[in-house]
């Protein structure tokens, strides 16, 4: 009697994998449920077990369980951003197959800003734009995963037409435009007006806008208002050099 190298489950016929399946290079046997743990982390693996060691094979299963707890992270992080977006229909969008692709295709910064459903190119998908760019993910069952990029930066103008009740959304890029059809009538509007926002606002004048509102002033005003409270300043004598220091704000 011998027992699995994996599990150390006493190996029997009725948990034995037939034709010797479970058996490693170095000799060792794994039980069905080891086996198909194994066949679950690497089918091409599992089928060739005898060419791998129990060692190599622990460490197969290692990388693969792993990779699932960052992936999960990440999808928990994904799942609370789509939260906060408050979307209309959300749970449709949650129980769409394609968000659980979106761990692997956005990296790791990568921020969901909006999503809407559609379709593209024959396709029925969803729309995603991210602090980086628009993206439409189309998870069919025959063809697979269909993923397109639409960089911001590459974006020149996004416009909606609507209809009775569906609505297009234009994308142009650089001499071609993606029409995503279909789209729920609202949604369209704020996801297209956002993304006309996002895409024309210039992130360095943001950024020089902050840098131009002075915080020593903030901190002047409040050295007033301590004078003002120890009877230094009158109520008027502050509120007039208040009024001054905001002015150059
Ligand atoms: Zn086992």
């Amino acid at each position: 009697m011998s027992n699995c190298v994996m599990c150390s489950t006493v190996l029997k016929f009725i948990n034995t994998p037939t034709f010797g399946a479970g058996k490693l290079n170095d000799g060792g046997i794994v039980c069905t449920g080891c086996y198909k743990k194994i066949n679950n982390a690497n089918p091409s693996i599992a089928f060739k077990l005898k060419n791998f060691t129990l060692q190599q094979v622990k460490e197969i299963l290692q990388v693969k369980a792993d990779e699932n707890v960052s992936k999960n992270s990440r999808f928990d992080q994904i799942k609370a951003e789509l939260n906060n977006l408050n979307l209309r229909n959300s749970s449709l969008f949650l129980g769409r197959k394609e968000i659980n692709e979106l761990p692997q295709i956005l990296a790791d910064e990568e921020k969901i800003t909006n999503i809407i459903q559609g379709t593209y190119n024959n396709g029925h998908g969803i729309l995603v734009s991210t602090t980086r760019r628009l993206v439409f993910i189309d998870k069919g069952l025959v063809y697979g995963l269909k993923v397109e990029d639409f960089p911001l930066d590459k974006i020149s103008s996004i416009q909606y037409e609507t209809g009775l009740l569906l609505a297009k959304v234009k994308i142009h890029t650089s001499g071609n435009v993606a029409i995503i059809d279909n789209v729920e009538k609202t949604s369209a509007r704020q996801f297209a007006e956002f993304v006309r926002n996002y895409v024309s606002q210039p992130k360095e004048q943001t950024v020089v806008m902050q840098n131009n509102s002075d915080p020593s002033i903030l901190d002047q005003i409040e050295k007033l208002a301590k004078l003002k409270d120890n009877g230094i300043l009158s109520e008027e004598e502050f509120a007039e050099h208040k009024k001054k220091l905001l002015e150059k704000l």
